[in-house]
């Protein structure tokens, strides 16, 4: 039996005196390579996930595991929609207000009523714990926050497109004066035209304060004479 000797490896090309990493000497043999070495060296890596990453139950103290822990799980909660607008997710409607992972894998899902008269949220909180338990999740809490009040203002951007899109104006302006020294609590919507889903028009009218649902009233555009809902501010 012989013993082949491994190739000794090969000598590590010496610097030459003068080396800048800043300027190598490209013409150098392994002077460039050392540069890179150099930099890569300042150049903090990324928090990586470890290999036995469990979304299931993450370790609080390796950082970033639980922010992705949190990703995982508002991903299958984009699954979630509005029974009354299935084009929304829950998130779009701004109504996903929280996700927590604790380390021993329970789910914190915090979730805002549109507003209290919508019995749509008892469905809402059933499809949470459906589509978490499909996904896998077996200990999940869903934390119903009442204050402060929905509104309209939390809806996305996409959100917003999405409902146009369905055909349902999304709210125009902003609830913007609320609680804090307003006179009352209640929000203040700013009067805008809506503007018409289907055709873009401006040339509006309200037909009724309540369309096929409370969140809702019903308008006419004289343009393309289409009835449509448009969504209250609230
Ligand atoms: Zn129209």
């Amino acid at each position: 039996m012989s013993v082949v000797p491994s190739p000794a490896p090969a000598p590590t090309p010496a610097l030459p005196a003068n080396y800048d990493r800043k300027f190598p000497a490209p013409d150098e043999e392994g002077v460039t390579d050392r540069a890179v070495d150099d930099v890569v060296s300042v150049v903090p890596s990324p928090a990586a996930t470890p290999a036995n990453y469990d979304r299931k139950f993450p370790a609080p103290d390796e950082e970033g595991v639980i922010d992705q822990a949190v990703n995982d799980v508002r991903q299958v909660l984009d699954s979630v929609v509005d029974p009354e607008i299935p084009v929304l997710t829950i998130a779009d409607l701004g109504i996903l207000r929280d996700v927590a992972v604790s380390a021993d894998g329970q789910v914190t899902v915090t979730i805002t009523p549109t507003y209290s008269g919508c019995p749509a949220m008892d469905a809402i909180r059933d499809d949470v714990v459906t589509a978490l338990r499909a996904a896998g999740y077996d200990d999940v809490v869903v934390r119903l926050v009442l204050a402060p009040a929905w509104t309209t203002d939390w809806m996305s951007e996409d959100g917003r497109r999405k409902l146009a899109d369905y055909g349902i104006a999304p709210p125009s302006g902003r609830a913007a004066v609320r609680g804090v020294g307003a006179p009352s609590a209640a929000p203040i919507p700013l009067a805008l035209s809506v503007r018409c889903p289907q055709c873009g028009s401006l040339d509006t009218a309200e037909v009724s304060r309540f369309g096929s649902t409370a969140c809702k009233s019903l308008w006419s555009c004289r343009a393309c004479r289409e009835p449509f809902d448009s969504f209250k501010v609230l």
